[in-house]
């Protein structure tokens, strides 16, 4: 699905991202871990493809296609789609609009219904994000991705700002997107192809959304890769540190 090889992104003149590659197969769900600052949004924002991150070395993949240098709302209509950490307020478009903007003409998708589904059919004749609250802009950031349907999702902290009681609502409106639920024996789980990569500090989206595959991101870097769920027992023990020594210390596979 999506495929990065020794990729480097530069932020104006800042090398903020080197040497990154990433391997992500249809149906698998991958999580990034990694301290304030270490460059996780960078790396969601470079596979989107918005021009403030510059791909300086290396390539993206997507569905076999190189996408290195191709425009943000071609790789949306490839089937790429993220809710970014902290989206922008746009007065004078309604949620609505912008959710029928994501559906792109597609008549099959009922706004009011998957509206509902994340508890914003109050908000949708509001300009988009105007006022919201952080677990309301969250939920309006997961109606467009409903909206749009896309195959690879990116998740950029889905749960920062939401409260206990949301947790939930965005836990299922994610698996949703994902096409996690129901998929009860072998065979369908191995036709499942939606993809996604999350980013998370707490975890508590991985209570919802099963994951398949950790990277931490340190140092500009991915330096770990491994079980989801092991990783961040481990973070929470020991911190980002231990990664180092991880990497430093070889393998770097778990
Ligand atoms: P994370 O998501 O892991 O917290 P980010 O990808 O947001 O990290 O940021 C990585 C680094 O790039 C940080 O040091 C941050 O300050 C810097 N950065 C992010 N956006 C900009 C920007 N628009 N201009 C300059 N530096 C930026
Ligand atoms: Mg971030």
């Amino acid at each position: 699905m999506l495929k990065m090889e020794h990729v480097a992104v530069n932020i104006g003149d800042r090398i903020v991202l080197r040497d990154v590659n990433l391997h992500i197969k249809p149906g698998e769900v991958h999580v990034l871990f990694g301290p304030n600052g270490s460059g996780k949004s960078t790396l969601l924002g470079a596979i989107m493809g918005f021009n403030r991150y510059k791909i300086t070395a290396g390539k993206i993949w997507f569905k076999g296609q190189d996408i290195t240098d191709m425009p943000v709302d071609a790789r949306s209509r490839l089937g790429i789609g993220i809710m970014i950490q902290r989206p922008p307020t746009v007065r004078g478009v309604s949620l609505r609009q912008l959710a029928a903007i994501c559906a792109r003409g597609d008549i099959s998708v009922n706004i009011e219904e998957l509206a509902k589904a994340v508890n914003m059919d109050a908000f949708l004749d509001r300009s988009a994000n105007e006022g919201f609250s952080g677990g309301e802009i969250k939920r309006s950031e997961l109606l467009q991705l409903m909206a749009q349907n896309p195959d690879f999702v990116m998740l950029d902290e889905p749960e920062s700002g939401v409260d206990l009681e949301n947790i939930a609502l965005v836990g299922e409106a994610a698996n949703r997107i994902l096409e996690r639920k129901n998929l009860s024996t072998a065979q369908q789980r191995r036709e499942r192809i939606k993809a996604g990569l999350i980013i998370t500090h707490t975890g508590h989206i991985l209570d919802y959304v099963p994951a398949d595959i950790g990277h931490v991101l340190y140092g500009g870097t991915i330096s770990c890769n491994g079980n989801p769920q092991e990783m961040l027992d481990c973070i929470s023990k020991y911190g980002y540190q231990h990664c180092i020594r991880c990497s430093t210390e070889g393998g770097g596979s778990q």
